[in-house]
């Protein structure tokens, strides 16, 4: 069964995240101040509202306490931002997912229970800056501070070696999660699976680990 979601301020982030999660089949209530906007989202939603999200009364009158997911994508105007997760976290919404414009709005939003906050620029400048750092490097996804995943593009160096021949784990102490060929994905691999040139290694650990094994390992 699909989930419900409801998706409030409908700026360039959160209209993206509404039409996906419609698109995926999901019940979708799509809620911003401005008229036009909510025009635009119609067909793109299961509701699309005109409200003002801080205003607790009508979010009430809305039914948003039975939803899963509540997003909040007030991104430039950082008071209603955190009024809203204010009032959606006390009327007990498991899940409330805030944009943060910039670091204090991040630091406020942690404070008042904010369950995932997201810096768009942020995360996505650094994914493309890791992409950038290194012709191997295809993508990457930060765990924390010290670990991360990372997809690598398997060299002319480790090809036709099995996984337990290149010793990612032993030697460079990061585990090779999945390995992809054309449109395979191998999620399992077992020690004696052959890796070749071209394939695509998701590899998590410590980031140090994993750039020693981008720079000496492959
Ligand atoms: P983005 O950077 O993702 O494009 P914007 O900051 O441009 O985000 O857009 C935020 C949206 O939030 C706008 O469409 C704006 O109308 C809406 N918005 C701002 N304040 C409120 C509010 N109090 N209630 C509902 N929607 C709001």
């Amino acid at each position: 069964m699909g989930k419900q979601f409801a998706v409030i301020g409908l700026g360039r982030f959160g209209s993206n995240v509404c039409k996906e999660l419609y698109q995926l089949g999901h019940e979708v209530l799509a809620i911003d101040a401005n008229e036009n906007i909510v025009d635009r989202l119609k067909h793109h939603s299961s509701h699309a509202v005109v409200a003002n999200a801080t205003d607790e009364a009508i979010l009430k009158s809305l039914g948003l306490r039975n939803f899963d997911y509540a997003i909040i994508a007030i991104g430039e105007h950082i008071q209603p931002s955190i009024l809203c997760t204010l009032i959606l976290k006390e009327m007990g919404i498991k899940q409330v997912w805030v944009k943060a414009q910039n670091t204090q709005h991040h630091k406020v939003l942690e404070k008042i229970g904010a369950d995932r906050i997201i810096q768009p620029e942020k995360e996505m400048g650094m994914r493309i800056a890791h992409q950038l750092d290194s012709e191997k490097i295809i993508d990457y996804i930060e765990l924390s501070k010290e670990y991360s995943i990372v997809e690598v593009v398997a060299t002319a160096k480790i090809s036709n070696r099995t996984l337990v021949e290149v010793d990612v784990r032993k030697r460079f102490g990061c585990t090779v999660l999945a390995v992809k060929r054309d449109e395979q994905v191998n999620i399992s691999p077992l020690p004696n699976d052959f890796i070749y040139e071209g394939d695509i290694l998701v590899v998590m650990g410590h980031k140090n680990d994993i750039k020693r094994f981008e720079n000496k390992g492959m």
